[in-house]
């Protein structure tokens, strides 16, 4: 059976505020005519969207209008500051958790540190009283609009799981989704960390203009997440942009997915690790941060390592490039401390293996998001939730959403 989907009058409705949100959103000093002018909307049906809006407090009124209409029209604004988002980044050794307004202002960021080789119930237990402590310390301060939960990969969008992790011991097929949703009344959005700073570089970075664009998250593992038309693609159950496990060398070593000579084996923070501590030992070198300190930026050995790493990703960023025709990909990680010596190391291998016309087409550039990328998309996806399907329900203080 075909998989189509009827417009009703409240699909249509839910559709025509978000469009107005948004040009509130990306436009300052806006006012009724305008909204009409720009949305296509009727005046009568931008009055009696925007009045809703209005009384249920996500829009106020302004008489600070400073545009080309009557010196009496009134400009419109979002009350950012009313509406509140817990995010949650999973990371292996520590969770990053914290409260931010509905413009991603974060207010409050902590770090729980928690081994994920603990049980899941351990785990949950402890980040639901950490939630639980942040509701209370924000119960007057605004309304909470969703929970934000980013972990690494694969997730399992269609079942709400983390189907595992590799390298922990017992977190398969892990619930995490129902859990916090039968815990709390908010919506409870769950993405994969890639593509958590995927979203994150969308609303807070250096996407916010880009239509189609790749956000590469190199850490313990490698992602990808990918936006096309502005919407992040997620595959079939949730598991595209898994480039970590893409091959860039059919006859390489074995890898725990089963297949060979994937990414992950060449390009990790983990694998650049492993081979800088197999030259100077693990004493000195325990963390990417210690391999920049020691290589103070001119030990040669220990820059071959980090360029032969960027090289391998330039590998995959080219079967990406081919793949999905973006016009940025923006890179997260650790081992950007190492500033040009890596960035350059990939341009030149992507420049050398892609078509020159896609190469001049493209531009390849690190994050500006100077918190945790991951954290902030867990922020991100909420406010996408919440302004992509703006029900009044959300935004209405201190009042249980019903659907
Ligand atoms: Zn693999």
């Amino acid at each position: 059976m075909k998989d189509i989907t009827g417009r009703n009058k409240t699909n249509m409705q839910l559709d025509n505020r978000s469009l107005l949100l948004s040009l509130i959103k990306n436009n300052e000093n806006i006012c009724r005519k305008d909204l009409a002018e720009l949305s296509g909307l009727t005046g009568a049906a931008v009055t009696n969207l925007i009045r809703a809006l209005v009384e249920v407090g996500i829009v106020s009124e302004h008489r600070d209008y400073q545009g080309t209409r009557s010196r009496n029209a009134i400009s419109l604004k979002i009350n950012y500051e009313k509406y509140l988002i817990i995010g949650v980044s999973f990371r292996r050794g520590s969770i990053n958790y914290g409260v931010a307004d509905l413009s991603g202002k974060v207010l409050k960021r902590h770090e729980l540190f928690l081994d994920l080789d603990q049980s899941v119930d351990h785990v949950f237990t402890a980040l639901s009283t950490a939630i639980d402590n942040c509701l209370e310390e924000f119960a007057e301060k605004g309304t909470i609009v969703g929970l934000g939960l980013a972990s690494p990969g694969p997730i399992n969008n269609k079942k709400g799981q983390i189907s595992f992790l590799t390298n922990v011991e017992g977190w398969k097929d892990v619930p995490i989704k129902k859990y916090f949703q039968d815990r709390y009344d908010f919506p409870v959005i769950l993405i994969e960390a890639a593509n958590a700073t995927a979203i994150a570089e969308k609303w807070f970075g250096c996407a916010q203009d880009s239509k189609n664009f790749i956000s590469v998250l190199v850490s313990k593992g490698v992602g990808a997440g990918i936006v096309l038309n502005n919407n992040l693609y997620y595959g079939n159950a949730g598991y595209a942009g898994e480039i970590g496990h893409a091959s860039i060398n059919y006859n390489g070593p074995l890898c725990q997915c089963g297949n060979r000579g994937c990414l992950e084996l060449y390009c990790s923070t983990l694998t650049l690790l492993k081979r800088a501590q197999a030259v100077y030992g693990t004493k000195l070198l325990k963390k990417i941060d210690d391999l920049f300190r020691f290589s103070n930026g001119n030990n040669q050995e220990l820059i071959n390592l980090v360029k032969e790493n960027g090289q391998y990703l330039g590998y995959a960023i080219v079967n990406i490039i081919n793949s999905f025709n973006p016009e940025l990909i923006v890179i997260n990680s650790e081992i950007k401390h190492f500033g040009d010596i890596w960035l350059q190391a990939i341009n030149s291998s992507v420049n050398s293996r892609l078509l020159p016309e896609s190469f001049s087409d493209i531009a390849i550039k690190y994050s500006a998001l100077d918190n945790d990328p991951v954290f902030l998309g867990a922020i991100a996806m909420v406010c996408e939730y919440v302004f992509n399907k703006p029900q009044l329900g959300y935004f209405k203080e201190k009042e249980k959403i019903t659907s």
